[in-house]
């Protein structure tokens, strides 16, 4: 079911109440923030409804100071920041709920930031009082925090409840829209590439993937386990035992659609710049840590005939060069295939950062756990919250 947009909702003279995910890295004793990344991916929102009449209140978790205030993970280096990002002065509040912070509730054009929704246990623990408490601050509540909505806090799915409407913000509109349309209604044909370090981590996408493309490409250490489970030697791979039943299961429900590499960069040690060669069957005593020639060119010319195409999980051991190849010519195939592309996952993203080509993907996802749970086909709860069109 579609969701409410910011776009449908009346903001003039409101107070909208914006969950965002200023979920920063920092440094310095959380004085530093080393990458302002999030909080730029939720500048579109805040401008649209500080252009629409609107007082706007912000709330994030940053880091996990389990329930207590901290100074280290104040929100204090994000208020900063945000004022210059934004050109505009933002208010800190001192909390997040209470009379100090009803004292300081913003007029139209105003931005207020509210401390770390974490300093309250309440929050995590998605607590109906505290719900209630950051409900009573607004008008309108939107969710832009994507990378939080497979999570049932009180800042995501509790406070709802008391609100009378509740809107996706364009940043969350724009993941659904992509992370929807590949999961539900692809261009044909539609091509996965999942790779990454453990079948047991990705079990639930590749099923549920397998139900909807028309071909998955598998890479990284979770392929030895199927191929193992093939009858192929591993060597010192990386293989997941105790998966090796479900492994062959997804082979056997999907014979024609998993796609697994034929030959492997292999070395005896697990380090950069490792000596290495390309083989078809993985000798005794070597480990398997980038795809092979074969495989790249195999898939590309899959990836070529794509017109979506999904990609969570790098092919090989990418951050260690040279078994890099793999993932970065997969990277530059996908950008100049012409598909509509969504990326999900940090790995991910970083690959497609590392071989220049973030721009020519349609959709990079901003949810790691929470694009996983989309792959996957679980309803994430902070988007079922909101308000149904
Ligand atoms: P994930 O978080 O599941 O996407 O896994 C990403 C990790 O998988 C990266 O740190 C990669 O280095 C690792 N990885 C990918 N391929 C291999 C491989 N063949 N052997 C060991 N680790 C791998």
């Amino acid at each position: 079911m579609a969701k409410l947009s910011i776009k449908d909702l009346d903001l003039n003279g409101k107070r909208v109440f914006i969950r965002v995910d200023f979920n920063v890295p920092l440094a310095n004793a959380g004085q530093e923030i080393t990458s302002d990344k999030r909080i730029r991916a939720s500048l579109p929102t805040i401008q649209y409804a500080l252009e629409h009449g609107a007082g706007v209140i912000l709330a994030s978790h940053l880091g996990r100071p389990k329930g207590k205030p901290n100074a280290e993970m104040s929100m204090k280096p994000v208020a900063a920041k945000l004022a210059e990002l934004l050109g505009k002065p933002v208010t800190l509040a001192p909390d997040c709920i209470g009379p100090e912070v009803e004292a300081l509730l913003p007029a139209p054009g105003e931005v207020l930031l509210l401390e770390n929704l974490r300093f309250h246990a309440e929050e995590e623990a998605n607590d109906p009082a505290f719900s209630e408490k950051l409900a009573k601050l607004c008008d309108v509540y939107v969710n832009d925090a994507f990378g939080s909505a497979h999570r049932a806090h009180a800042s995501t799915v509790g406070m709802i409840r008391y609100c009378s409407q509740a809107a996706a913000g364009l940043l969350m509109d724009q993941e659904l829209k992509y992370l929807g349309m590949a999961t539900t209604n692809p261009e044909r044909p539609c091509v996965a590439i999942l790779g990454g370090a453990k079948v047991s981590d990705k079990i639930e996408v590749i099923e549920n993937m397998a139900k909807v493309v028309d071909k998955v490409l598998i890479g990284g250490a979770m392929a030895y386990t199927f191929l193992k489970c093939q009858g192929h030697a591993t060597g010192k791979s990386l293989v997941e035992d105790d998966k090796l039943e479900l492994a062959a299961r997804l082979m056997a429900e999907y014979p024609s659609k998993l796609v697994f590499p034929v030959d492997h960069v292999v070395a005896s040690e697990f380090k950069a710049g490792a000596e290495n060669e390309t083989v078809t069957e993985i000798p005794e005593g070597k480990m398997a840590l980038d795809i092979g020639a074969k495989t790249i060119a195999e898939y590309e010319a899959i990836i070529g005939t794509a017109k979506t195409i999904i990609w969570n999980g790098p092919m090989g051991v990418f951050e260690m060069p040279p078994f890099d190849k793999g993932t970065v010519a997969l990277a530059i195939a996908v950008a100049n295939s012409g598909a509509i592309s969504v990326v999900g996952g940090g790995d991910s993203e970083k690959a497609i950062k590392s071989a220049g080509v973030t721009s020519k993907i349609s959709h990079v996802s901003t949810g790691g756990g929470a694009s996983l749970e989309f792959l996957s086909g679980i309803e994430l709860p902070g988007v079922a919250a909101l308000t149904e069109k």
